[in-house]
């Protein structure tokens, strides 16, 4: 471990935070206190290991009849609240520090993605004119975090988003497949490699198809989607 490591270990047990959401004073080292921790919406139901939508746990159907580009999914959370509302401080706001945050709650959850193969991580790009507006990409900041935590490669700059299309948020399903088609570029030999892509939300999964395909195209052997939060079907 390095001295810098070690330090930053030193100075969060002598200083214990407070806790992000209930703002009791034993913060953890996650950031929560251990009754909001287990209280997070996990995304722990059986779920098809390909999209990480509810299943029997087998490949759901709708990766049966069209598979996605991407080989598994793992998604951290439900999109629901609080997790929702800390997505939302963390993309808009800048908070940058829920960054490592989600980082370590991806290697410590019960699901952990440390035995991941993986021996490269790419964040989802994002288009310079909207990096200029935003000021940081927000998936590139938990893939750094990852990335250190794992001693796994991070590339983000291979892979560009070549065209600016309008928010997938804004756009029904069928619009969306079509607005993302053909955004990515990867200009790296990715032969035979395992690659994880990191995200904060995957909603239908268009935008990380695409990219997946991308790199797919590329060489890459298997894709995998890492998620801080999959928005699921609503119950009728
Ligand atoms: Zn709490
Ligand atoms: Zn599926």
């Amino acid at each position: 471990m390095n001295n810098r490591l070690k330090f930053k270990q030193l100075f969060d047990a002598l200083l214990p935070q407070s806790c992000l959401l209930c703002a009791s004073p034993c913060g953890g080292k996650h950031g929560f206190c251990k009754e909001c921790l287990q209280d997070l919406p996990w995304h722990s139901a059986r779920q098809c290991p390909q999209c990480g939508l509810p299943s029997d746990g087998a490949i759901c159907g709708s990766c049966l009849n069209s598979p996605p580009s991407f080989d598994a999914t793992r998604a951290l959370f439900s999109y629901e609240y609080p997790v929702n509302r800390l997505l939302q401080h963390y993309k808009y706001r800048e908070s940058l520090h829920l960054a490592s945050t989600f980082s370590s709650l991806f290697i410590h959850a019960p699901r952990s993605i440390k035995s991941t193969t993986a021996a490269l991580i790419i964040p989802m790009p994002m288009h310079h004119e909207r990096l200029k507006q935003r000021g940081f990409n927000q998936a590139l900041e938990i893939a750094r975090h990852l990335a250190r935590q794992l001693e796994i490669e991070l590339d983000f700059t291979s892979c560009r988003r070549t065209k600016l299309t309008p928010p997938q948020a804004s756009l029904p399903l069928k619009e969306r497949i079509r607005n993302i088609q053909g955004v990515f570029n990867c200009s790296r030999n990715l032969d035979g490699l395992n690659i994880a892509l990191v995200d904060d939300v995957m909603t239908t999964g268009a935008s990380l198809n695409e990219l997946a395909k991308t790199l797919k195209q590329a060489g890459a052997a298997h894709v995998e989607c890492w998620v801080v939060a999959r928005t699921l079907p609503q119950p009728y």
